[in-house]
């Protein structure tokens, strides 16, 4: 077996050839012994079965780890804290069997990590946000305002003032950006409205926005309010392409639409990867093609950053954004990203009457250039680049999770992610297709069918599984008992998302063989 082969299969858009002992749990442990990223799961701090029933706040993380309650205060001649053990600040293991045995506390037993498939809604836990976010508590209590400027010798991080910079160049290379062209703020559905204030400026001839038949709900309400924000009618302006049968919208049907409204529409916002069927659209011809008609070309990444490669200096994307929870691991609501190509972030400086000319937007102080950001003149000269649509002092506690969920991708790239993925979500999509294959014969209906496209490169990780009627319950509670989260969404999909930084081959046969019983 050779995992270079699957790759190679996989990235020319072949199906990967599984022998058909492939079905095997040994044969899921090889794949995993021959992942050249299976280290980066020590990164990690998956839930247990025991924790993920956890009721009550004990102090202990499920990998065992006895985090500081910030109550027990350390004996600074001593090192040690008032009770005469060591605090756990750094990391040790310390776990007290009493806290363990505590009705409310998950048993020993229980210590089997969870099968965690559902990073593309909230990642899983990196063990760098807790030190990048505590060494950001130390660095605030011990020096307060000061800490905008220096940086600490053995701190994971930069002043505060550089942060939000910092955090844009490191994500640069996951959207396939020059640095200049990334600004770290606000969350995702905040920076599509800051973003199309600059970009969509809809005239009485051009007023159009083409969307997908189903964006993500923030998604429509930002385009549907938009439209009405400029005194236009929904009804006329919001052009929605449906899909096929499939749930599938192919790039010949985008392209045509695109034609179809060309003269009409100002702007294209879709999804790099749908959130419901897990499809991966075509961005690059795409944009190239609305661009050629005179159309603004946006895009949501928040299922695309950190799951696929992209170009978007390349491609050149107009405009995008994405959030860092799902397949960045930067917790729950944390600080997203977006991309302003190179173009549109340009300041001309040498004008007639010596005022800087630049793309309209709307702005805010932390969108001056820092050579002048602080002079308080209400002269508004923009940092050059996607910086200079940033508007607030950003949350430095927010960037510093962010910077800790960065320093995991920093041990790797897209490209061998995106490898490991393309091999993963096959392996996947092998087991669900031999669920099927065993089914009985005279099965009127199957028991699911798989509404995400078959094309390794038409999707990410995510596989959705769109079930027979009436399973949802059922396999619902099997995956719950066997200690597997993952996404379910009523009538009947279950979008199944092995993520390749956490996620392994052997997680991914496990999962199956519970559906499988599921479902028998
Ligand atoms: C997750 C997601 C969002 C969430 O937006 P927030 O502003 O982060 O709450 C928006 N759009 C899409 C397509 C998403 O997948």
């Amino acid at each position: 077996m050779d995992t270079t082969n699957f790759v190679n299969q996989l990235r020319s858009g072949a199906r990967a050839k599984f022998p058909a002992h492939a079905s095997s749990l040994d044969y899921a442990r090889k794949l995993d012994q021959q992942d050249p990223l299976r280290h980066l799961r020590d990164e990690f701090i998956l839930p247990t079965k025991g924790s993920l029933r956890k009721r009550h706040l004990n102090g202990i993380l499920p990998d065992g780890t006895r985090v500081a309650s910030g109550v027990d205060k350390v004996d600074r001649a001593a090192g040690n804290d008032i009770n005469g053990h060591d605090n756990g600040i750094n990391g040790t293991n310390d776990t007290n069997s009493t806290d363990r045995a505590h009705p409310d506390c998950p048993t020993p037993d229980d210590d089997t990590p969870c099968i965690y498939f559902c990073g593309n809604s909230l990642g899983v836990q990196p063990k760098a946000v807790r030190r990048h976010v505590n060494a950001h508590l130390e660095t605030w209590a011990s020096i307060g305002v000061n800490g905008h400027f220096r940086a600490f010798a053995s701190s994971p991080l930069v002043p505060w003032q550089d942060m939000a910079e910092n955090c844009a160049k490191r994500s640069a290379a996951i959207v396939g950006a020059l640095p200049s062209e990334v600004v770290i703020m606000n969350t995702l559905t905040a920076n599509l409205h800051f973003l199309m204030a600059s970009f969509y400026r809809p005239t009485e001839k051009r007023h159009k926005i083409i969307l997908e038949w189903r964006p993500f709900p923030s998604d429509y309400y930002v385009i549907e309010s938009q439209i009405r924000w400029h005194g236009l009618d929904p009804a006329r302006s919001m052009v929605a392409i449906q899909p096929d049968e499939h749930f599938h919208i192919s790039t010949d049907t985008i392209l045509r639409v695109i034609d179809e409204h060309a003269d009409e529409t100002a702007l294209l916002l879709f999804p790099g990867i749908q959130y419901y069927s897990g499809q991966l659209f075509d961005m690059e011809r795409i944009t190239k093609h609305a661009q050629d008609r005179g159309i603004v070309v946006g895009w949501d990444l928040a299922h695309a950053a950190g799951n696929v490669e992209l170009r978007l200096h390349d491609w050149g994307v107009d405009f995008a954004a994405w959030c860092t929870y799902k397949y960045q691991n930067a917790g729950p609501g944390a600080i997203a990203g977006a991309f302003v190509h190179e173009r549109h972030g340009r300041v001309e400086m040498d004008t007639e009457d010596g005022r800087p000319v630049f793309r309209h937007r709307l702005t805010g102080w932390y969108g001056g250039d820092k050579s002048v950001r602080f002079n308080m003149d209400n002269n508004f000269l923009p940092t050059p680049g996607a910086g200079g649509f940033q508007l607030s002092n950003p949350s430095a506690i927010d960037l510093a999770s962010l910077s800790g969920a960065l320093s995991v991708f920093d041990k790797t790239d897209m490209a061998a992610l995106r490898s490991k993925s393309l091999v993963l979500t096959a392996y996947a999509e092998f087991l669900l297709d031999s669920i099927l294959a065993d089914q009985p014969a005279d099965a009127k209906e199957p028991a699911f069918r798989l509404i995400t496209p078959r094309d390794p490169l038409q999707r990410g990780a995510q596989l959705s599984v769109l079930l027979r009627d009436g399973l949802l319950d059922t396999v619902s509670a099997a995956l719950e008992k066997g200690g597997i989260v993952c996404d379910k969404r009523k009538p009947g999909v279950i979008r199944v998302a092995p993520v390749p930084m956490y996620c392994t081959f052997e997680d991914v046969w496990t999962f199956m063989d519970v559906l499988r019983k599921a479902i028998a």
